[in-house]
């Protein structure tokens, strides 16, 4: 399936006006269709909520957008607590899925009644003596260890993830939040990252499902919600089919009738924390074509760097690469196409097909919308980028300014050392 930009090189060329590049752009629509359809894949239960994962991307803008569809936030730290807060996000529609949680943060959370989500059993007491108190309302993480296979094969290895506790400490952990005072209780488990199968949801809520009517039938304790999490991922490369949220969200409604229904757990509410679905595919990095290089291979280098997408580095992940304005040309020339930092990794692409490249092509790196701009960081001293909105109505809007020097000089000001930059 070809990939196609959600703008055109004419729009870019307006954009570029007055938002130089390199910048981040998203696309309204796309959201907006996209989370209208998890909102409806998921409409069977009366209890359910979309949890957008702030860290994939933390822009007040768009989350605003997502606020409109009844989706909450998903938080792990202090920073995402506060911007969740501020945005007019109500307690119960704040999830704290965290790990390794300082006290100041649990703190916070509590203050602002979002809901623990608590990743260790020894947690329970931690919380407890940071907060001084057991939450009415208060989740568990669960990790089944060894390897998560489902019918296409292994997805991956939770036994070897920091994450979640064992289903002793879970069983455990429940009972003694019972006793002291916790009234209702979630599940969560996020066990694959980015998978493309409408498999995944369903095999995961199956394998929490019966933990939950094992839970029940042990220990009298009824779970409220079941946290699904994130792991629902996007096609980055274009042989690959994306996943469908509706197919999706019926594979859940079918284990729910089959397992939790027959065992009397029948208004158990379904939430989701996901981030790279409800934003990847509807954001891209804009970059310009600056340098060729003719060596021992031929590079293309842009205005953007690792610093601005930090996947293809990290994880050697794909992002597919269309150049505006060829679209349709024939992909004959290979490339790799390199960032500014001074790391051999700075590549947004390896040997790469591509329409012959010429200075000034502007490149739309695909899917950046979740786990791109959020990534940046400030090697080499570069500055995160802008981020645009294309508006439905085809206008643009500037989200988040880029950082200028002075932003990056700021932790500098209370002293005298560097007066002039800062
Ligand atoms: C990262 C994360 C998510 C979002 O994951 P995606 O793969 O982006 O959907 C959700 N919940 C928790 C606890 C996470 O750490």
């Amino acid at each position: 399936m070809a990939k196609t930009p959600f703008v055109t090189k004419e729009k870019v060329e307006e954009i570029v006006k007055s938002i130089p590049t390199p910048f981040h752009l998203y696309d309204e629509k796309g959201i907006r269709a996209n989370a209208q359809a998890v909102k409806e894949a998921f409409a069977w239960n009366p209890g359910f909520r979309e949890y957008f994962a702030v860290k994939a991307n933390p822009n007040p803008f768009l989350i605003k957008i997502l606020q409109e569809y009844g989706c909450g936030t998903d938080c792990s730290s202090l920073t995402e607590l506060m911007l969740s807060k501020e945005l007019g996000f109500s307690g119960e529609e704040i999830m704290f899925s965290s790990n390794d949680t300082p006290a100041e943060e649990f703190v916070y959370a509590d203050e602002i009644g979002a809901t623990i989500n608590l990743d260790d059993f020894t947690h329970i007491q931690y919380l407890e003596d940071t907060i001084g108190h057991i939450p009415e309302t208060i989740s568990l993480r669960y990790n089944p260890g060894g390897v998560y296979e489902i019918s296409n094969g292994i997805m991956d290895n939770p036994g070897d993830a920091k994450y979640g506790m064992t289903k002793e400490q879970l069983f455990e952990g429940y009972q003694i939040l019972r006793d002291k005072g916790a009234k209702r209780f979630g599940l969560h488990a996020f066990l694959v990252s980015n998978t493309v199968t409408n498999d995944y949801y369903p095999a995961l809520a199956k394998t929490l499902f019966e933990l939950v009517v094992e839970l029940k039938e042990k220990t009298g304790i009824e779970i409220s919600f079941i946290n699904l999490s994130g792991g629902v991922g996007i096609a980055y490369r274009p042989d690959q089919t994306p996943n469908d949220i509706r197919v999706i969200g019926e594979g859940v409604h079918r284990v729910y009738d089959e397992v939790l229904v027959p065992a009397g757990l029948t208004d158990v509410a379904i939430y989701t924390e996901m981030g790279r679905f409800m934003m990847g595919p509807y954001g891209a990095l804009v970059t310009k074509a600056i340098h060729e290089k003719h060596t021992y291979k031929e590079y293309i280098g842009v205005d953007a760097c690792a610093v601005n997408l930090m996947r293809p580095a990290m994880y050697g992940a794909y992002h597919h690469i269309t150049v505006l304005g060829k679209e349709d040309a024939p992909c004959d020339h290979k490339y790799d196409v390199t960032g500014s930092l001074c790391e051999n990794n700075d590549k947004f692409a390896i040997d790469r097909m591509l329409p012959q490249v010429e200075m000034g092509d502007y490149l739309y790196i695909h899917d950046t919308g979740a786990h791109g701009f959020a990534m940046g960081y400030n090697y080499n001293g570069k500055l995160k980028s802008a981020e645009v909105l294309l508006k439905e109505d085809g206008s643009y809007q500037l989200i988040r300014r880029a950082e200028t020097p002075k932003d990056y000089f700021a932790t500098f000001d209370c002293f005298d050392i560097i007066k002039g930059l800062v």
